[in-house]
C-alpha cells in the first residue's frame, strides 16, 4: 500500500529541461502540481550540471536567488497569494551557463488548483463588526502601517534552518478559512490562530529584522520580523511586546506574550507568513523548508 503510494506521489512530480549548450547538458525543474492553490508555498528544486554558475527566478515583476538545498540542487521558494487572480502563476528562471554572455531562460507555468477551505461563523460585539468612519480609517492607516512593513527585502537571507512555530498549542483556525461574523462573510483568515494561555511565549519563526511594533486595531499589539530575501513573519494580539523595530532578532528568541489585543474573542496568536508580499499558509512555510 505505501509502495503505491509513493509511486503515485513521484507521478506528481511535473518536470521542465532545457538542454543548456551544445553538448547537451540538461536543466531540471520539478515541483509538486498537487500542492499548487492559493495560500501555498510551493518549493521548485532546479537541478543543473556543474557549466551552470548562476540561477535566478523572477515572480511577479521580483527577482531573487534561489537556496541551495541539502537534497541537492537549489530551490525558488514561490508563495501565491490568498487572493491570487488567474489560474496560472509564471515562474521565470534565468539561467547562466559558463562560457556564455547570453542567459537562458525557462518558464515554468504552475496551474493553481481550487482548494475547499473550511469555514466558521462568529459572533463578535456589533462595535467590532460595524465600524464606524473613525474606525475605518484607523483599519486602513493601520493596514498602510503593515503593508509598509512588509515590504521590505533584506537582501541577506537571515535563515539558514527551517520556520518553526512561535508558539505551543493547538491550531484553533486554520488559514484560509472562510469568515462569517454575525452573520455577514468576511474576508477569509490570513492566518493560523494557535490557542494558547495568556502570557505564553511567542517565539520568532526565524531569525531577522523586526520591522513593526505597532497597536494596530483589528490585530492588537503586532509584531512583524524580516527574514531576508522576501521572507516575513507577523504575530499579532499579543499581550506584552519584548522587541523594538530594528533590533535584530535569531530564531526561537522571545518577541512577546500570548494575549487578546485587538479583535480577539479569546487569548491566542494569530501567526501569518509572506513570501515577497504573497499571503501563504504559515504551516506550510514551516513545512516547505524543514529539509534546510
Ligand atoms: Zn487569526
Amino acid at each position: 500500500m505505501i509502495r503505491t503510494g509513493r509511486i503515485a506521489a513521484l507521478f506528481q512530480i511535473l518536470l521542465l529541461m532545457i538542454p543548456l549548450n551544445a553538448s547537451g547538458a540538461k536543466v531540471r525543474v520539478t515541483w509538486n502540481p498537487a500542492a499548487v492553490h492559493r495560500g501555498a508555498v510551493v518549493p521548485l528544486r532546479v537541478e543543473f550540471p556543474g557549466d551552470l554558475y548562476r540561477v535566478e527566478a523572477v515572480v511577479g515583476g521580483e527577482r531573487f536567488p534561489l537556496i541551495p538545498s541539502p537534497q541537492g540542487g537549489q530551490v525558488a521558494l514561490v508563495g501565491i497569494d490568498l487572493d491570487h487572480q488567474g489560474d496560472t502563476l509564471p515562474v521565470l528562471f534565468r539561467l547562466r551557463p559558463y562560457g556564455s554572455r547570453e542567459p537562458r531562460d525557462l518558464v515554468a507555468e504552475l496551474r493553481i488548483r481550487e482548494k475547499d477551505f473550511t469555514s466558521q461563523s462568529l459572533s463578535l460585539p456589533t462595535g467590532m463588526v460595524d465600524l464606524d468612519r473613525e474606525k475605518q480609517r484607523r483599519v486602513s492607516r493601520d493596514s498602510v502601517r503593515t503593508k509598509e512593513a512588509l515590504r521590505a527585502r533584506a537582501k541577506e537571507r537571515y535563515w539558514s534552518a527551517g520556520f518553526a512555530r512561535p508558539a505551543e498549542g493547538r491550531v484553533s483556525t486554520f488559514f484560509g478559512t472562510a469568515r462569517v461574523l454575525n452573520r455577514v462573510p468576511r474576508s477569509p483568515h490570513r492566518g493560523v490562530d494557535i490557542a494558547a494561555p495568556r502570557g505564553s511565549p511567542v517565539k520568532s519563526a526565524n531569525s531577522g529584522v523586526v520591522t513593526l511594533v505597532g497597536d494596530l486595531f483589528l490585530s492588537g499589539r503586532t509584531v512583524v520580523v524580516d527574514h531576508g530575501w522576501g521572507v516575513s513573519t507577523l504575530y499579532a494580539h499579543l499581550d506584552t511586546i519584548t522587541v523594538r523595530e530594528g533590533q535584530f532578532v535569531r530564531r526561537g528568541e522571545l518577541l512577546g506574550t500570548v494575549g487578546s489585543t485587538g479583535r480577539a474573542t479569546g487569548p491566542h496568536l494569530h501567526f501569518g507568513a509572506f513570501i515577497r508580499g504573497a499571503n501563504v499558509d504559515p504551516l506550510q512555510l514551516i513545512r516547505a523548508t524543514a529539509g534546510f
